[in-house]
């Protein structure tokens, strides 16, 4: 017998079934909005200029050490520039903040998961409802039981604060691990206001809990670097806090897996205690994170130039997201679909939660071939001026 035989049955994660059927789908005019997948408006993957630049630069140095290993933290010139993009230039740099290379975005998440659950053994990691789909899998991959904080009010399409602040300062115990997302929640696009933040981190100071910063979309949400960071920089000036960064999504370079984990901590004597276990984990885990992509992001960082070529790219890719939010509703409007779908331009960067039910999401892949997750989560760069019309069309097909 095998010695699996024993295992149950886990299903294919949501994003990756949804492809799969997607590619088994016939049909000639169906469109996939599932993934935080950037695509241009041609509905291809959209390679940053900056980025291809920076390629040819890397290629024709030729480096003698471009396959040899990183250190353990990884490439230096880029865990330091990292850190700057979602710290900003700090003045006051009495509270130190160790920055490891990591795995992606979810890397930064494990990583950061495993040493919060050995250090502040936390009673409960404190997640949004909704959160990305993976965050209960990483926590719980790292022994911390997973509960929910509300965050979505179903009702209004909106942030459920009041009771988000509620649930947290009743039931949350001290040490306990609170993820928040950094800017343009995923999946929901609604971020909390800035005075929302401060509400947020006097709770975690009042109640002794332990922000931890989700930053995957960092410049998706407002085309700015330094507003999409406001909570992190607000949080920093007043607590510790640890915060998992990717550049995946800014940077256009997903399939190379870069990242950083940060942690502020209070002292110089905490600083050294903590990056020794950062390393010990990362050694364990991966041993040397990879050189290529933390080697692009270093170069566009590093150059004054090349760091305003990629704002604009930044931009570029914001701007056209707000616009097929706009397109979309604008269709909505004219179809006269029932229902209030101003939420679409409210929310935020890369994702709308449309408040279509499950029944309506398998209606819309059924009727018109469009595919959305069953959350009704909508990612809105697949859109562009060829299927937006006839993804609103699906919509309101699929509630009337
Ligand atoms: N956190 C959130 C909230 C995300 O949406 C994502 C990507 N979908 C990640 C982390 C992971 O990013 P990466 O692809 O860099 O691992």
């Amino acid at each position: 017998p095998s010695s699996f035989s024993h295992l149950d049955e886990i299903p294919l994660d949501p994003h990756y079934a949804l492809k799969e059927e997607f590619a088994a789908d016939p049909s000639s005019t169906k469109v996939i909005l599932g993934s935080g997948i950037y695509r241009d408006g041609e509905g291809v993957p959209w390679i940053l200029p900056t980025v291809q630049k920076i390629e040819k630069q890397i290629a024709a140095a030729d480096e003698s050490d471009r396959y040899d290993y990183l250190p353990i933290p990884g490439y230096a010139p880029f865990c330091n520039k990292a850190q700057i993009i979602l710290f900003g230039y700090r003045k006051d740099e009495s509270m130190p903040i160790i920055s490891v290379q990591t795995i992606g975005g979810t890397g930064a998440n494990f990583l950061g998961a495993r040493f919060l659950a050995e250090s502040l053994k936390p009673s409960a990691v404190w997640l949004s409802d909704p959160s990305w789909v993976n965050h209960e899998n990483i926590w719980s991959s790292a022994g911390v039981k997973v509960k929910y904080y509300p965050y979505w009010d179903k009702e209004n399409k909106s942030l459920d604060l009041e009771n988000m602040l509620k649930t947290l300062d009743q039931e949350a115990k001290p040490g306990d691990v609170v993820v928040l997302h950094a800017c343009a929640h995923n999946p929901t696009g609604v971020d909390p206001k800035r005075r929302q933040w401060k509400r947020i981190a006097e709770l975690c100071l009042k109640r002794e809990l332990f922000p931890f910063f989700d930053c995957a979309y960092q410049g998706f949400a407002s085309g700015n670097l330094d507003n999409d960071s406001w909570a992190v920089t607000y949080f920093a000036s007043k607590m510790e806090l640890g915060a998992a960064q990717s550049f995946s999504k800014n940077m256009g370079l997903y399939g190379e897996r870069v990242g950083a984990l940060h942690f502020l901590v209070k002292s110089p004597k905490e600083e050294a205690k903590v990056k020794g276990h950062l390393l010990h984990l990362q050694r364990g885990q991966i041993s040397q994170p990879p050189r290529r992509g933390a080697k692009i992001v270093a170069e566009i960082l590093h150059d004054r130039a090349w760091f305003h070529w990629w704002l604009r790219d930044v931009r570029k890719m914001s701007f056209r997201m707000k616009d097929m939010r706009e397109k979309l509703h604008k269709e909505l409007v004219a179809l006269g679909t029932p229902g209030d779908w101003g939420h679409i331009l409210t929310q935020i960067g890369m994702f709308s939660y449309t408040g279509l039910s499950e029944e309506q999401v398998e209606s819309m892949k059924k009727e018109s071939h469009v595919y959305i997750l069953k959350s009704g989560r909508m990612s809105i760069p697949g859109l562009n001026n060829s299927n937006v019309k006839y993804v609103a069309q699906a919509i309101d097909k699929a509630v009337r």
